[in-house]
């Protein structure tokens, strides 16, 4: 990265009133969440489906839950356990400090089902979660609206990616449930919660469409380029500016900013120019 760039890109950050903070599937790596890209990063983390020949779309379907409920839930319950388990890397804590400091405003859309933002102490009502959440619950046979929070305690055999029982039902129907999360050919995803927070996005930019906007955006890929459409829409309001921070796919149109790198050390590299900016600023 030039130091043009990173100087640009401190700048937008210093000045910024609204964050908005766009995040795909890269931005876990750095807290040691596996990267699903390809078949070779999704059997690298759960080798059991390399054996069964099983891709990650091929395991992430809500035909599961209907033939083979521990199977499924060896999958979820499994990711579950994981994401409950991690802690979120220095990053989500670099941009918070940011927020702070400026006294701004911000807004989280991610396309992770992980909770990693809430974790990290951002808050629930200020969250986009565009395919739901792995940390909330539905009938899998949508014999009622109602979603409830995932309490449950799985205990996978990580030879077969079988969960043991009691699988967690459904209170009305008694049927096993599922996540509440958008999987692949998916027509009985519960939407309300997002579309909800959809909504609530939506609000937040009416209202904000004219403050200095920056949208932080990392770790978003092109293969399902939901978030990258986002970010680049929210980017065309007109005192706004992306920085798009991603090692694989960093390509954006000026006057917004690329950087080829992953989350955490293109966060640290520009929260590092912010402070040797400062000392400079006292020195004067
Ligand atoms: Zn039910």
């Amino acid at each position: 990265m030039t130091n043009d760039k990173l100087h640009r890109a401190v700048q937008i950050i210093k000045e910024a009133e609204v964050f908005i903070i766009t995040a795909g599937a890269g931005m876990g790596v750095d807290s040691g969440l596996p990267d699903f890209r390809g078949n070779h990063g999704f059997w690298n983390a759960y080798p059991a489906y390399n054996r069964l020949g099983l891709s990650f779309s091929e395991c992430a379907t809500p035909m599961h839950f209907i033939k083979d409920p521990h199977f499924a839930w060896g999958f979820y319950g499994h990711r579950t356990n994981l994401y409950r388990d991690t802690t979120p890397h220095e990053g989500f804590q670099i941009i918070k400090k940011w927020i702070e400091r400026n006294g701004a405003d911000y807004f989280v859309v991610t396309s992770n089902v992980d909770g990693q933002f809430q974790k990290a102490g951002y808050d629930e009502d200020r969250m986009y979660e565009v395919h739901g959440s792995i940390h909330w619950l539905q009938c899998q046979a949508r014999c009622h609206d109602k979603i409830w929070h995932n309490d449950e305690v799985f205990r996978i055999d990580e030879t077969t990616m079988h969960a043991g029982d009691p699988l967690p039902e459904c209170k009305v129907c008694g049927k096993v449930c599922r996540p509440n999360i958008l999987m692949f050919g998916d027509y009985a995803w519960l939407h309300d919660r997002t579309l909800a927070q959809n909504n609530s996005f939506n609000q937040f930019l009416k209202q904000n469409s004219c403050r200095r906007i920056v949208v932080i955006e990392m770790g978003a890929g092109e293969a399902i380029p939901t978030i990258r459409k986002i970010s680049e829409r929210t980017g065309g309001l007109e005192h706004s500016t992306v920085i798009r921070i991603n090692p694989r796919e960093p390509r954006i149109s000026s006057p917004h900013i690329s950087m080829t790198c992953g989350a955490l050390v293109g966060l640290k590299q520009i929260d590092d120019a912010i402070s040797f900016d400062q000392v400079n600023e006292t020195l004067v």
